[in-house]
C-alpha cells in the first residue's frame, strides 16, 4: 500500500496548492511506497507567514522553560517513536536499520541537549570607558528561519538545526530532500503531539524549486543549509542577495591518516567504519586512506579481507550492515566514478561493481570498493562520491601526510592515527578541518560543535555554538547618571 503523505503548515496537514506529488521509492526493491506533496510556491509562501505569525504573536515571547519542555517531549516522543521512524526512513534511503535507529535515539539526544540550552542563552555585562552607561549585550532569535536538508539521515540532520533553532526562541520552515521527505514529515505528527503552537514548525516538500522559494521568500531571516557545496553555492548566493546569514554544512573528501606507530587493528575498524557505514552516503566519509608504507600492505590486504564479508541485504533487516545507494542518480554517480578511478589507474584491490546475486537483485546495491595506489591529484580522491568507495594513497613522512591530506578542496574531517602524542598533536594543528579524530573515527556527540572549512561550508552546527548560530546579539546600553552628555556642549 502507498502511503500518502500532506504538507504541515500552520499545524495543519494540507495537499500541495497545485495538487502536485511526487513518490517515495524504496531503494531496496524499487517499489513506490510513498506519496509525497510537492509544495507549490503558494505552500511556501503561506508556510513562511504561519512561521512568521507563530513567531511574532506567540512563541518569541514563550518562556525558556516551556520551549524546553516542549523540546524534551519531542524527544521523548522520537524515541517512544524509534522503531516506526527507523523502518521508515531506512524504506525511504536504503540505509540500514541498525544504523537508522541509532540516529533517531541519537537525535532525541540533541534534541534533548539543546532543550537544556533554552534557559541558558546568557548575555553579558560589558564594562565602559563612559561612567553612569550600564552596557549589555543580549542574545535574541532571528525569527523565521528555513532549513533544508540532505536525504542521507533526514532525522539526524535536522536534529542539528531544529532544536538548537527553537531553544533560542525561532521558529522554522523545514525542506527535506525529495530522495527522502517521508521522515520529517512523520516527525510532525509528534510535533503535535507534543503540543507546539500552529505555526512554530512547518514542512515543505518537494524538489530544488521548493528549495529555492524558501530560500528567496521574503520573510526568511536566517537560511541552515546541509547538502552539495554546488547547492550551498547557490543558496549563499540567493542569502547574499537578500542579505540573509547562511549557515552550510557541505560535502568532504575527508583524509583518514594511518601511521606506522598506530595501533593498526584499531585503524582498519576505524577505516571501514569510516568509508563503509551508511555505504559511504555520510559528508564524514574517511573516503582517502592516507597510509605510512611501512604498514601500507598490511593495511590494504586486512581491509580488503573485512570488506568482502561485509553484509549486504534488505536494509530493514538487523543483521544487515550495508545497505543499498539511496537512489537511482546516486547509484549511476558511484559506478560513474569507479569506471573513472580505474581509467586513471588506481589499482583496483576489492569491489568496483553492482552487487546483484540473491535477493541483491532489485536493489542499488554497489559492493564495498577499495581502490590502491591512488594519486591524490586524481579525481576519485579530489572529489566527493558518496559511496563506498575508498582510495587508498601510500606516504613516507609526516610532512607528505599533512600536505596529501589538505591538498582538497574540502575541509570537513579529518582522522588520525599513531601511538605518538606528540605527532597527534602536531597533527591536530596542521589539519585544515573543521573536525580531527585521533584514533577514533566518525564519532559525532550532540556537545561538539562539528561543520567545516574551505568547500565544506561555515557555521557549526551542535554544541553551544551550534545553539548560537540561531540568535542574533543586541546590545543595550543605559545611562543612570544625571550627566546631559549634550554633545554641542564639547569644548574644541
Ligand atoms: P543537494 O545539495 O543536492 O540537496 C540538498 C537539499 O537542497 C535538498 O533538500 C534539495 O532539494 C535542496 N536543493 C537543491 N537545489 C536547491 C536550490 N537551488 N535551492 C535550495 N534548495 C535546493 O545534496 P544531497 O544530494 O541531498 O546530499 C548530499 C550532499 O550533502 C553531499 O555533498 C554531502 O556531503 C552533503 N551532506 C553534508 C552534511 C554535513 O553536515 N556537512 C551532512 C549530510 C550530507
Amino acid at each position: 500500500m502507498v502511503e500518502k503523505y500532506q504538507l504541515f503548515i500552520d499545524g495543519s496537514w494540507r495537499d500541495g496548492a497545485q495538487g502536485e506529488t511526487f513518490p517515495g521509492i524504496n531503494p531496496f526493491d524499487q517499489e513506490v511506497w510513498a506519496s509525497l506533496p510537492a509544495a507549490a510556491e503558494e505552500d511556501v509562501t503561506a508556510a513562511v507567514a504561519a512561521a512568521r505569525r507563530a513567531f511574532e504573536t506567540g512563541w518569541r515571547h514563550t518562556s525558556p522553560l516551556e520551549r524546553a519542555t516542549l523540546i524534551e517531549r519531542l524527544a521523548g516522543l522520537l524515541e517512544a517513536n524509534a522503531d516506526r521512524m527507523s523502518l521508515l526512513e531506512t524504506t525511504d534511503n536504503g540505509k540500514v536499520i541498525r544504523e537508522t535507529r541509532a540516529q533517531m535515539f541519537y537525535a532525541a539526544r540533541v534534541f534533548r541537549f539543546f532543550a537544556g540550552y533554552a534557559d541558558k542563552i546568557f548575555g553579558s555585562v560589558i564594562p565602559l570607558d563612559q561612567r553612569g552607561i550600564f552596557d549589555f549585550a543580549m542574545r535574541e532569535p532571528y525569527g523565521v528561519v528555513a532549513a533544508i536538508t540532505a536525504w542521507n539521515s533526514p532525522i539526524a540532520l535536522l536534529a542539528n538545526k531544529l532544536p538548537a533553532a527553537l531553544a533560542a526562541g525561532n521558529c522554522v520552515v523545514v525542506k527535506p530532500s525529495e530522495h527522502a521527505s517521508a521522515t520529517t514529515l512523520e516527525l510532525c505528527r509528534l510535533v503535535e503531539k507534543a503540543g507546539f503552537p500552529p505555526g512554530v514548525i512547518n514542512v515543505v516538500t518537494g524538489d530544488a524549486r521548493v528549495g529555492r522559494a524558501l530560500v528567496g521568500a521574503e520573510g526568511i531571516d536566517k537560511v541552515s543549509f546541509t547538502g552539495s557545496p554546488g547547492v550551498g553555492r547557490e543558496i549563499a548566493s540567493m542569502a547574499g542577495r537578500n542579505l540573509r546569514p547562511v549557515t552550510l554544512e557541505l560535502g568532504g573528501k575527508s583524509p583518514n591518516i594511518v601511521f606506522a606507530d598506530a595501533d593498526i587493528e584499531k585503524a582498519v575498524v576505524g577505516a571501514l567504519a569510516g568509508i563503509f557505514a551508511a555505504t559511504g552516503q555520510t559528508c564524514i566519509a574517511g573516503s582517502r586512506l592516507l597510509v605510512q608504507r611501512p604498514v601500507y600492505q598490511e593495511m590494504i590486504q586486512r581491509l580488503a579481507e573485512r570488506a568482502e564479508k561485509i553484509v549486504l541485504g534488505d536494509p530493514r533487516k538487523p543483521s544487515t550492515e550495508m545497505g543499498t545507494a539511496a537512489n537511482e542518480p546516486q547509484f549511476r554517480r558511484i559506478l560513474d566514478y569507479i569506471e573513472v578511478a580505474k581509467r586513471e589507474g588506481a589499482r583496483l584491490v576489492t569491489g568496483g561493481e553492482p552487487a546483484r546475486s540473491g535477493d541483491l537483485a532489485k536493489g542499488l546495491f554497489v559492493k564495498p570498493t577499495i581502490f590502491a595506489d591512488v594519486a591524490n591529484s586524481m579525481r576519485v580522491a579530489q572529489e566527493e562520491i558518496f559511496g563506498p568507495v575508498l582510495s587508498v594513497i601510500p606516504f613516507d613522512e609526516e610532512e607528505e601526510a599533512v600536505e596529501i591530506g589538505n591538498a582538497s578542496p574540502y575541509g570537513l574531517a579529518c582522522g588520525v592515527w599513531t601511538r605518538d602524542v606528540s605527532r597527534a598533536m602536531r597533527m591536530i594543528r596542521a589539519m585544515r578541518t573543521g573536525v580531527v579524530w585521533v584514533n577514533t573515527y566518525r564519532m559525532v556527540a550532540a556537545q561538539a560543535p562539528f561543520g567545516g572549512v574551505k568547500n565544506s561550508g561555515f557555521g557549526r552546527e551542535r554544541g553551544e555554538q551550534g545553539l548560537l548560530e540561531f540568535t542574533t546579539t543586541k546590545n543595550v546600553m543605559i545611562d543612570f547618571s544625571d550627566e546631559k552628555r549634550d554633545p554641542f556642549a564639547v569644548k574644541a
